[in-house]
């Protein structure tokens, strides 16, 4: 047995980590921004019409509908992108390579992510004695991203066919960790998508609140909140030697 387990603290014998990625490690929107940015500069170079038509938020707009017009498809988010830009990109005469070539502006530059200052030096240390599994809605690719390698495994909701708080990921992720998960604790920042979505699937649940929020009146609280991820190990740690 584990000589974790039994233990009283929030995470006893917890031996898989999975981490929502946006918002939780890096922060999401100066990098749509950026990369929303350069796709609108490569259209002004290379399919002007789009870029005299439609501003960054028309853009973002048409994406939105496009969106709400394919529901079973709203949790790719790529898949969506590429849709929204082929339907601009029909509508002016411009071949569908536009639409390939500005997704693949775009995934490039979502990877162009700023991790929070403390998120490199914890995973090191976290790596090695937990399984670490990333667990994503959006659509960054995390191993082209300044945290390639820490992870053991990645999922996407648009690989798994559902975003959370559906299970999926977590199902994903306890498969390919080959840990039950009981055995998990999720850490994220959003209450319903990342806490409540794993307490449902019978997980531990780690809020990661950077912005000293309140919690939302109405869901049961997550095992631990945090405000940053030192935090967080301090808490393993203790679970370690307890
Ligand atoms: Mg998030």
């Amino acid at each position: 047995m584990n000589r974790r387990l039994g233990r009283g603290g929030p995470l006893a014998g917890v031996r898989l980590l999975t981490f929502d990625l946006d918002d939780t490690l890096w922060p999401c929107f100066p990098t749509i921004q950026a990369a929303e940015r350069e796709v609108h500069a490569w259209f002004r170079e290379e399919a002007p019409v789009l870029a005299e038509r439609y501003d960054i938020e028309e853009l973002r707009r048409h994406r939105m509908r496009v969106a709400r017009e394919n529901p079973d498809k709203a949790h790719d988010l790529t898949a969506i992108r590429v849709h929204s830009y082929r339907q601009l990109a029909r509508r002016h005469g411009l071949p569908e390579s536009v639409a390939h070539q500005a997704n693949a502006i775009f995934r490039r530059a979502r990877n162009q992510v700023r991790p929070y200052e403390e998120v490199v030096e914890v995973l090191k240390a976290l790596r090695g004695s937990y399984v670490l599994v990333a667990v994503s809605n959006g659509n960054a690719q995390v191993d082209r991203t300044p945290l390639a390698g820490f992870f053991d495994h990645a999922f996407s909701a648009e690989e798994v066919g559902a975003a959370k708080p559906d299970p999926a990921l977590f199902h994903a992720a306890s498969e390919a960790a080959g840990v039950p998960l009981e055995l998990a604790a999720h850490v994220g920042d959003d209450p319903e998508r990342d806490v409540e979505a794993a307490r449902l699937a019978g997980m531990r649940t780690v809020w990661v609140n950077r912005g000293n929020a309140d919690w939302p009146p109405g869901l049961a609280p997550p095992d631990l909140q945090v405000p940053d991820l030192h935090r967080l190990r301090d808490a393993l740690w203790k679970e370690d030697i307890a």
